[in-house]
């Protein structure tokens, strides 16, 4: 790996997320914001992994740097997986958070609390200059709330509650989701990769 990895995302949240857990790694952290603008690829893969690669291919080629892209997202096991790989257009190309959270709540309407499981997943992918791509997975189980709690975080941590705790990642301290992330489990395992001299 050469001494300069861009992390390929164009989500401010994600962003700082991956960058508070690669800090230290033995190689210089980039974002996409050093570099000259670059559109995003269309995400045509119909799993997290396919997704993960196919953006960190694609920002290493144009770039010209290694890279590491995620892609991730909600699972929800009453919904048959939804929304899945399509997490952050749920509602329709263009959507917010707020449509996303309040399709979901709609069509949870009277599932039981025991039957409202999820979790997030998260595929890393580490693209290098010789065409190799690695990929890790981070999880993190927990359910689904009856109703929108809390401020923190993003996406759909104001209904997810991670098990072990009463609270959604919306009301949780972020310490706390930063801790036992599906992000930090998988870039957890990047960090490793890196400190190893992959
Ligand atoms: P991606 O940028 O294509 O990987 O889409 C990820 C989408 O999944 C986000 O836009 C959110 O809707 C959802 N998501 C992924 N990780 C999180 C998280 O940590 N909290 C809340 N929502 C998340």
């Amino acid at each position: 790996m050469s001494s300069v990895l861009v992390i390929a995302t164009g989500n401010k949240h994600k962003y700082g997320e991956i960058a508070d857990f690669l800090r230290g790694v033995p190689v210089q952290l980039a974002s996409l914001a050093d570099f000259p603008p670059v559109d995003p690829p269309e995400e045509t893969g119909v799993t997290f992994e396919e997704n993960a690669v196919l953006k960190a291919r694609y920002y290493a080629e144009r770039l010209g740097s290694p890279c590491v892209a995620d892609d991730s997202g909600i699972v929800i096991d009453a919904l048959n997986g939804e929304p899945g790989v399509y997490s952050a257009r749920f509602a329709g190309e263009g959507c917010t958070d707020d449509d996303n959270n309040a399709k979901v709540l709609a069509m949870l309407q009277g599932v039981p609390e025991e039957k409202r499981t999820g979790r997030y997943i998260c595929i890393a992918a580490l693209a290098g200059m010789d065409g190799q791509v690695h990929t890790v997975e981070g999880a993190v189980e927990g359910r689904i709330a009856c109703g929108l709690r809390g401020i923190n975080g993003f996406g759909y941590d104001p209904m997810f509650i991670p098990e072990g705790h009463d609270k959604t990642f919306g009301e949780l301290d972020p310490a706390i989701k930063a801790g036992i992330s599906h992000r930090f489990r998988a870039f957890s395992q990047i960090r490793s990769m890196l400190e190893s001299g992959l």
